[in-house]
C-alpha cells in the first residue's frame, strides 16, 4: 500500500493557477539519465529552461560532438588560440587550479588517454604501453596556454586534447540550480546521473534523506544514507562505465601518472560540499589518491565530506557525515580511519 501511495505522489501531474505543475521530468543528456524533481513548484517553463541548459553545456563540453567548444580547442591543438565562452574559459581555468590543488591527480588534460581506450563506447581496447607513454607525454596541464583578456585557449602541443568528463556535470548541475533558485524554486532535487544538488529541505524542518547507492552495476539499493539540506552528493565510481577483458576489469577513472585505469580498494567514492564544480573534480581526484591520501585529503578542506566504499563492503566516512547517519545496508560495515 505504502509503494502504491509513493507511485501516486511522484506520478501525480495537475494544474495550479492555470500552469501544468510536473512533480518530476526526466531528460537524456551529459551521456547520462538526468532527472530534475521540482515537486509542486515545477512548471513546464521552468524545465523548458533546464532542457535547454543541458543542451548548452553539451554542446560545450561533450569532446564527442565535433562542433562543440571543446572538440575546437582539441582540433586547433599546436596551431591557433581558440575564442570560447566565458563558461567555457571559467570552466577549464578552473579546471587548471583543481589539478595544481589535487597535485595532479584531477588532470583536464588526459584527453589522448581517455581516448585512446574508449571506454564507454561500443569497442573498448586495452591499448599497449608504448602508445600509453607516448599518449601520456601529451596530457600536462601546463601547456594549456589560457588568455583571460580574450577569452582563448590554446593546447601548446598538436595532439594535446581537453577531456572535461569529471567536471562537466558538476558545471551543469549548479547551472541549473541557478535557474531554479532565480525562479523562486526553494525545494528540489536535480540529478544528473549520480551527480547531486538537494535544494533546501525535504519540509520545514526537516533534512532530506541522501542516500549512495550500492557500488554494482544496474542496482539502486542505497549503501548508506544519511540527512542533508542544501548540499551537494557526487560519486566517481568504477562500476559506471568498464568492460572485462580477459578477467581484468577495466573503468573510466584513470590515474594521470600511468595511463592505466586507477588500481586500489575502492569501488567509490562521494563528496558532500556546498558547490558541484569543485565536488564533482574532487570525487574523480580522491578516487584517484586512493582511501589514506584521499581521506587525508579531504580532512583539509573546509565544508567538504566526503564518503569511501571498498571492494571489501567497507565504508569509510568523515566525521560530519558520521554524526547524521541514518542507515547503512547490512552487507556493509561501517569502519573508522
Ligand atoms: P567522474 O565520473 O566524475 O569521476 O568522471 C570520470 C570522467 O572524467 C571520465 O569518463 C573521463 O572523461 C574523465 N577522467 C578520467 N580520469 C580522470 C582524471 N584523473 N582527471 C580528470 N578527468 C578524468
Ligand atoms: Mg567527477
Amino acid at each position: 500500500m505504502k509503494k502504491i501511495l509513493i507511485l501516486l505522489s511522484v506520478f501525480f501531474i495537475f494544474s495550479c493557477s492555470g500552469k501544468d505543475i510536473q512533480d518530476y521530468k526526466v531528460f537524456y543528456a551529459l551521456d547520462t539519465v538526468c532527472r530534475i524533481s521540482l515537486y509542486d513548484q515545477g512548471t513546464d517553463e521552468i524545465y523548458k529552461a533546464i532542457e535547454q541548459e543541458l543542451l548548452l553545456t553539451e554542446n560545450l563540453f561533450n569532446s564527442h560532438i565535433t562542433n562543440s567548444e571543446i572538440s575546437k580547442i582539441n582540433s586547433e591543438a599546436g596551431k591557433n588560440p581558440v575564442i570560447v565562452s566565458p563558461e567555457t574559459f571559467n570552466l577549464v581555468q578552473k579546471s587548471i587550479e583543481l589539478w595544481k590543488s589535487t597535485e595532479g591527480a584531477f588532470n583536464p588534460a588526459l584527453g589522448p588517454v581517455i581516448s585512446l581506450w574508449k571506454i564507454g563506447s561500443e569497442n573498448p581496447v586495452v591499448p599497449d604501453s608504448d602508445t600509453i607513454a607516448e599518449k601520456l607525454s601529451l596530457c600536462n596541464p601546463d601547456q594549456i596556454i589560457i588568455n583571460n583578456e580574450n577569452l582563448s585557449i590554446f593546447l601548446n602541443t598538436p595532439g594535446m586534447a581537453l577531456d572535461l568528463g569529471g567536471i562537466a556535470k558538476g558545471f551543469c548541475a549548479e547551472q541549473i540550480k541557478n535557474i531554479c533558485i532565480s525562479e523562486g524554486i526553494t525545494k528540489g532535487i536535480i540529478d544528473l546521473g549520480g551527480n547531486i544538488i538537494l535544494i533546501g529541505e525535504k519540509k520545514p524542518g526537516y533534512p532530506w534523506t541522501a542516500g549512495i547507492r550500492t557500488p554494482e552495476e544496474n542496482t539502486f539499493d542505497a549503501a548508506i544514507s544519511f540527512s542533508c539540506k542544501d548540499k551537494t552528493i557526487v560519486t566517481s565510481g568504477i562500476y559506471e562505465r568498464f568492460f572485462i577483458k580477459d578477467g581484468v576489469l577495466y573503468h573510466h577513472i584513470f590515474n594521470p601518472e600511468t595511463g592505466f585505469p586507477v588500481e586500489n580498494r575502492l569501488l567509490s567514492v562521494s563528496v558532500i560540499s556546498e558547490n558541484s564544480i569543485t565536488a564533482d573534480a574532487l570525487s574523480t581526484a580522491i578516487f584517484v589518491m586512493g582511501l589514506e591520501k584521499g581521506m587525508e585529503y579531504v580532512k583539509k578542506i573546509p565544508g567538504t565530506e566526503a564518503v569511501f566504499i571498498t571492494k571489501e563492503n567497507e565504508i569509510f566516512t568523515t566525521a560530519g557525515i558520521r554524526e547524521n547517519i541514518i542507515f547503512v545496508n547490512p552487507a556493509y560495515k561501517i569502519k573508522d580511519f
